[in-house]
């Protein structure tokens, strides 16, 4: 079995006149992943997907593909595909057009690439839809469109820089599928750039999170969920986020900053009988269950779910309790330390 990782980012920095893109980025990547750049907007994604590209160029550190080192070398000669949010579509060519268009450059034969194009289409569902301009498309579709392009490409590697954020939810939830199941079919190893928790837990593989330039923490969904290495990224992934609460309001956590707590981990229970006393701010019904947010003053993000609906009038004492083996602990800096 090749245990070379198939990408590697090794310790990359960029800046732009003294100031900073990203710094001390390290990801390994296995051939066949699926990896999601996950953090909020202006975090250094974009910048570490186009450095990946080669549209960047890194002032420090090494990229590697396939044990090649690409740092310097050109896009064109990075053997990658990519999806961008916004299309990139041609108005003036027909969805057959647009999808052949890499190929046509490359002088690929005509047979071939009829062949390419009718399997991208059938792949993306838009087999008929040949000769439609993309104004003639819904979102869906266009970004439909773009992703059989990349297809067709055929690259081992795709790259894909938000690429739902212009679909209404629904497509979004039903786009991002077909994005997974092709990845899946092809083999193909794929990073993709979202600022959308839901989106990277429910595709990814690896997730690499991001704040202000750096890497927070790298790991499968599961282990973000369940082991976050620092209150960011408990804070960022879930929903609702991990509840903290100030260390020391719960006996026996004097030596913590922040402990921190999952709703499902929560339980509300008879006056009196709780380690928690905390007032209902808020009730948030959403069919199968009832969100209860909860007030303390030494505490954030406290939220109970309750099944069914569930009134708690406003401003409601009431006694929460869960397990010791539940509680995650940070220190002053906000990391992990259990
Ligand atoms: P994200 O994709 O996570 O929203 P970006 O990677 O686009 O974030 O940007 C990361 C940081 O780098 C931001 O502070 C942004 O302003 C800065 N940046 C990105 N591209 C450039 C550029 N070409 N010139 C100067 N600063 C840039
Ligand atoms: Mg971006």
């Amino acid at each position: 079995m090749n245990t070379e990782p198939f990408v590697s980012f090794n310790n990359i920095a960029k800046r732009w006149n003294g100031q900073l893109g990203v710094e001390n980025i390290s990801i390994d990547i296995p051939e066949g992943a699926f990896v999601a750049l996950l953090g909020p907007s202006g975090c250094g994604k974009s910048t570490t997907l186009r450095l990946l590209a080669g549209l960047e160029n890194p002032d420090t550190g090494q990229i590697t593909i396939e044990g090649t080192d690409v740092t310097e070398m050109a896009p064109s000669a990075r053997n990658l595909s990519m999806v961008f949010q916004s299309y990139a579509l041609f108005p003036h060519l027909s969805v057959a057009e647009n999808v052949m268009f890499g190929m046509k450059v490359r002088k690929v034969p005509k047979d071939e690439r009829l062949a390419k194009l009718a399997n991208a289409l059938k792949i993306t569902g838009l087999t008929g839809y040949e000769e439609r301009k993309p104004g003639e498309l819904s979102g869906g579709q266009r970004q439909r469109v773009a992703l059989a392009r990349a297809i067709v490409a055929g690259q081992p590697l795709c790259l894909m820089d938000e690429p739902l954020s212009n679909l209404d939810a629904k497509l979004r939830h039903s786009v991002r599928k077909d994005i997974k199941k092709l990845q899946k079919e092809l083999g193909m190893t794929v990073v993709y750039v979202t600022h959308d928790q839901t989106e990277a837990m429910s595709m990814a593989d690896i997730i690499v999170l991001m704040k202000d330039g750096h890497i927070m923490q790298t790991g499968s969904p599961q282990q973000l969920y369940s082991e976050p290495k620092n209150t960011f990224a408990a804070e960022f992934i879930g929903a609702p986020p991990m509840a903290l609460i100030e260390g020391g309001v719960i006996q026996g956590t004097e030596s913590t900053s922040q402990v921190g707590i999952r709703t499902e981990h929560i339980q509300l229970v008879e006056s009196g009988q709780g380690r928690l006393s905390c007032t209902v701010s808020e009730s948030e019904y959403l069919g199968e269950e009832t969100h209860v947010l909860l007030d303390h003053p030494r505490a954030k993000g406290l939220v109970v779910k309750l099944h069914g609906y569930n009134s708690l009038q406003e401003g409601t004492t009431v006694d929460i309790s869960f397990e010791d083996s539940a509680l995650h602990f940070f220190d002053g800096n906000g990391n992990r330390m259990n």
